[in-house]
């Protein structure tokens, strides 16, 4: 059976002598694992298409265990991700992150649509690659089904409270009355909820030039990676271990 969707380009790794073993995401078969056969040969025409970030157009064949790619054409490469190592580093967390949350032959056009917008954004100068990261956090937990229940106590539904913590375990805000439920819950202050809450409601091009001060995106950042790790269930991210580095 041959498919014809668009996608990208999540993971690409060696395979034999001159195949590639590649990791999509794609529009109409959501994630899979798609074998590029030749694509290491020099003049193979797979090779401009098939490398991590590239949005191509591709023609699969859906054999019994693996999909074969039989034609692959780019329409975005995205070279200035591969240019500024900020963009390169953050790009490939992205691909981590949505390789994380997406099953096997399941779509997600929400998220599909927000990696591609988000790649864009971060292709381009003078944005503030911490807050498009803590969107595209945001983001992808709520269109992934993780959504962190941020607007009221998630054990009570109370909305009036001065004094507020973050549960990671029961995935959102907890007030006073509640504390109890889980003593590990971090404290957060009410500026980095109504952050939280403003940058998973916009859009990724409207909040791509606002300056979050470094406080602020600590405290989220923080509070998102815990999060990520209990609720995804992915300790390690190769990516993050670069942005340590930066
Ligand atoms: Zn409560």
């Amino acid at each position: 059976m041959l498919i014809k969707t668009e996608g990208f380009v999540l993971k690409n790794n060696k395979y034999g002598e001159t195949d590639s073993m590649l990791t999509l995401f794609t529009r109409k078969v959501g994630k899979i694992t798609a074998i590029a056969k030749g694509a290491r040969r020099p003049k193979s025409n797979l090779l401009a298409g098939i490398q991590p970030f590239c949005y191509s157009d591709f023609v699969l064949y859906k054999g019994k265990s693996l999909y074969t790619v039989s034609q692959c054409d780019s329409k975005e490469i995205f070279y200035k991700i591969r240019e500024d190592l900020d963009a390169l580093t953050y790009g490939a967390y992205y691909l981590e992150l949505v390789e994380a949350v997406t099953n096997e032959g399941q779509t997600n056009n929400r998220l599909f649509n927000l990696l591609g917008k988000t790649l864009t954004v971060i292709s381009t100068k003078d944005i503030e690659i911490l807050t498009v990261t803590r969107s595209f956090e945001l983001k992808l937990l709520t269109y992934a089904g993780y959504k962190p229940h941020l607007t009221s106590c998630v054990s009570c539904n109370n909305t009036s409270f001065s004094q507020i913590k973050f549960s990671v375990e029961e995935g959102g805000l907890l007030c006073p009355n509640c504390f109890q439920v889980d003593p590990f819950a971090i404290k957060i202050s009410v500026t980095a909820v109504r952050l939280a809450n403003y940058l998973i409601n916009k859009d990724i091009t409207e909040i791509q030039k606002l300056k979050v001060n470094d406080k602020l995106n600590k405290e989220l950042k923080e509070i998102l990676r815990k999060y990520i790790i209990v609720h995804i269930n992915k300790y390690q991210f190769k990516s993050l271990e670069m942005l340590e580095k930066l």
